[in-house]
């Protein structure tokens, strides 16, 4: 069994648009390689409303957050689910624009000085011609294309936790804390309505990208877990569409990811083994300029497989070029 995603998800950007009698949503037009075809801003409540996720300082995303609402209806809580750009680029413009409380886990986790996928090449796989054109496209690609942004400004006014609770007027939003995309991840669910708004955490149009150090496999593994110990009906990821069938769909994302999981710990039954030997054994069949981001997803793997003592590294700390061992 394999994941089915739905990208069949055409947004009307920059319009209100109401999906039950206490969400509605706007969607931003960032569409790029990491938001799928932009972010969905959700606004929960009616009269003095709650948004989950601003998005991008896009003045035309923002101002209809304002002015899609009723007359007489006001912006008083701001819930992020956790600091990537594209969810709180916009949070300072949209609290000028309302006087709103911010609540959020915490600030963004640590973030390394240069790139540790710096220190991995497949340089030896690529002709001179392909390697030169390989730099001039990454060379080319705007910093927004290239990794998820870290928000490392964000401070929540309000720092919320796993099992809070924020309420409004006819609605009560419960804080699941889910790290794993990043470390200060959080849904929230809708108790009156019995929805899940699932941030970057579980999406229909693709998985999550997990990046050490701040994002972590073993902690998305839990959080995947976790959500199989609630009931609810439907998903409201920030980007593409609703997820209808959730438990289910949960349940293929660990399988996938123990699948995973078995190739790297079959790849180690021959003997100690590095990220750079792996990688092009194991994604032969992909295209070999998705390498580095395949060298990235091996080590959150082997990472994870370190904290559950199923791998050592032979000397030293475990780090992107380490020798890896099964134990
Ligand atoms: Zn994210």
């Amino acid at each position: 069994m394999g994941i089915t995603h739905n990208r069949d998800f055409t947004p009307t950007y920059h319009k209100m648009e109401e999906l039950s009698p206490l969400v509605r949503r706007v969607v931003a037009e960032n569409p790029n390689p990491f938001t799928f075809t932009g972010t969905g801003t959700y606004v929960i409540g009616r009269g003095e409303v709650a948004v989950i996720d601003p998005g991008p300082a896009l003045a035309a995303h923002l101002g209809e957050i304002v002015s899609g609402l009723d007359d007489g209806e006001v912006v008083t809580k701001i819930l992020v689910t956790h600091t990537h750009t594209d969810h709180t680029a916009g949070v300072n413009d949209l609290v000028a624009r309302t006087g709103a409380t911010t609540y959020g886990f915490g600030p963004h986790g640590d973030v390394p000085d240069e790139d540790p996928l710096e220190k991995v090449t497949f340089d030896e796989y690529f002709t001179a011609e392909e390697s030169a054109e390989f730099k001039k496209a990454w060379d080319e690609t705007p910093p927004e294309l290239r990794s998820e942004g870290a928000d490392q400004d964000f401070l929540p006014d309000v720092a919320v936790g796993d099992g809070d609770t924020i309420s409004g007027d006819g609605w009560t939003v419960e804080v699941v804390h889910t790290p794993g995309h990043t470390s200060n991840h959080v849904c929230f669910a809708l108790v009156e309505e019995g929805l899940l708004f699932t941030g970057d955490h579980v999406m229909g149009w693709a998985t999550s990208v997990i990046s050490p150090p701040d994002g972590d496999l073993f902690d998305y593994m839990n959080s995947l877990e976790k959500l199989l110990d609630r009931s609810d009906v439907r998903y409201w990821p920030t980007h593409g569409p609703a997820i209808d069938n959730p438990h289910d769909y949960v349940r293929s994302f660990i399988e996938h990811r123990r699948n995973r999981e078995a190739q790297i710990v079959t790849a180690l039954n021959a003997g100690p083994s590095d990220i750079k030997s792996i990688v092009p054994d194991m994604y032969a069949a992909v295209d070999k300029r998705l390498w580095r981001a395949a060298a990235n997803s091996v080590y959150s793997h082997l990472l994870s497989l370190h904290r559950e003592g199923k791998v050592s590294v032979s000397g030293g700390t475990p780090n992107l070029i380490a020798t890896w061992q099964l134990e």
